[in-house]
């Protein structure tokens, strides 16, 4: 890949979307980005920002129009309490944003597609205890996502898949487990667990009040990835020659429970846990890296201990910054 390639990123007004603006304008690309909103905690980098929706085809036209590569990471979305209850909304809008986008690339003439998947695909019977078996990219079928976000994913993966096999347009397709991180939404309903749990905790260090309502009874399990980890696993594979489904994510799991002990050893306080009814989505989640060793020789390397700290720190930051205003 030429370093004169130019890029879009859609979604570059979001958590992972700005994040991967700034890598690539480091790695000298030209970048386009696009989304419905400019970046909320910071300005983009990119060379040219347009705001645009991308479920309006004619929009989409204009993303995708000179530019080499496309990472398409727009979509509606959020954590649980989000997901678990705009079904029709997201199926919606994310159906029109991912078929617009490649659809246009492929009519403007773009010659490489990278695709933000989820591990939100997985079946549902597939993660229905804490101590579920990590989970590999095969394990996809017979398909059975718990939510139409994962349905809508899983959907868009065959048509990027199809999209190469008819129009020869080189896909890339991620599924990220978990992505944390500075810069991404950390409340107002969107917000996902890591990011919820730092707020809170910093909201509990600096009011004094020490409880904390953790969404079920904390004993699911996930695996969390730290965002620059992401972003390159996301470089690495769009450079690779790989065209299947591949995960991105770490493969230690823990317990909500644990995420909320390491997140109060890093504020350095004790809490006490309130365990309230709350949308939790499948009751245990792992990555299993085997194929992403293989395929990248490479995987994520950032601890979550290390990935919380910086998270945590940012986020005490906003609480105060809210606090005080
Ligand atoms: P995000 O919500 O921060 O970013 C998504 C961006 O898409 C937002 O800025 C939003 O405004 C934009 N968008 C929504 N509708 C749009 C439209 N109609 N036109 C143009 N832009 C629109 O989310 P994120 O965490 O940065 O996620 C990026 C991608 O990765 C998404 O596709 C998401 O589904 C996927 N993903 C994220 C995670 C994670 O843990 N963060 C996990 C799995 C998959």
């Amino acid at each position: 890949m030429l370093k004169k390639d130019r890029v879009l990123v859609t979604g570059a007004g979001g958590f992972i979307g700005h994040h991967l603006v700034s890598y690539l304008k480091k790695k000298g690309y030209w970048i386009r980005g696009v989304d419905i909103k400019e970046p909320e905690y910071e300005k983009s980098q990119a060379d040219e920002f347009l705001v645009l929706d991308l479920r309006e085809k004619d929009n989409a036209l204009k993303a995708t129009k000179g530019v080499d590569h496309v990472y398409a990471l727009a979509a509606d979305m959020g954590g649980m309490g989000f997901i678990s209850s705009n079904h029709a909304t997201i199926l919606y809008n994310n159906s029109m944003i991912n078929l617009n986008t490649i659809e246009t690339a492929r009519t403007n003439g773009v010659k490489r597609y990278f695709y933000a998947s989820s591990a939100c695909i997985y079946p549902e019977y597939r993660q229905k205890e804490v101590n579920l078996t990590p989970l590999k990219e095969e394990d996809a079928y017979p398909a059975q996502p718990q939510d139409a976000y994962g349905w809508e994913k899983l959907v868009s993966e065959i048509l990027v898949k199809y999209y190469h096999e008819e129009h020869g347009i080189e896909t890339r397709v991620a599924r990220f487990h978990n992505i944390f991180g500075p810069l991404g939404t950390w409340d107002g309903g969107r917000e996902k667990a890591p990011a919820a749990v730092c707020r809170k905790v910093a909201i509990a260090k600096l009011t004094g009040n020490h409880e904390v309502e953790i969404w079920g009874d904390g004993k699911q399990t996930r695996s969390f990835c730290y965002i620059d980890d992401c972003i390159e696993g996301i470089y690495k594979l769009m450079m690779s020659d790989f065209r299947e489904p591949l995960n991105i994510g770490q493969d230690r799991m823990v317990t909500i429970n644990q995420l909320v002990d390491i997140i109060t050893d890093i504020a350095g306080i004790k809490v006490v846990k309130k365990h309230i009814t709350g949308p939790q989505g499948v009751r245990g989640r792992n990555s299993d890296n085997t194929r992403l060793r293989k395929e990248l020789q490479w995987e994520p390397e950032i601890s979550l201990e290390e990935g919380l700290a910086r998270t945590y720190k940012w986020i005490e930051e906003q609480v105060k910054a809210k606090i005080v205003s």
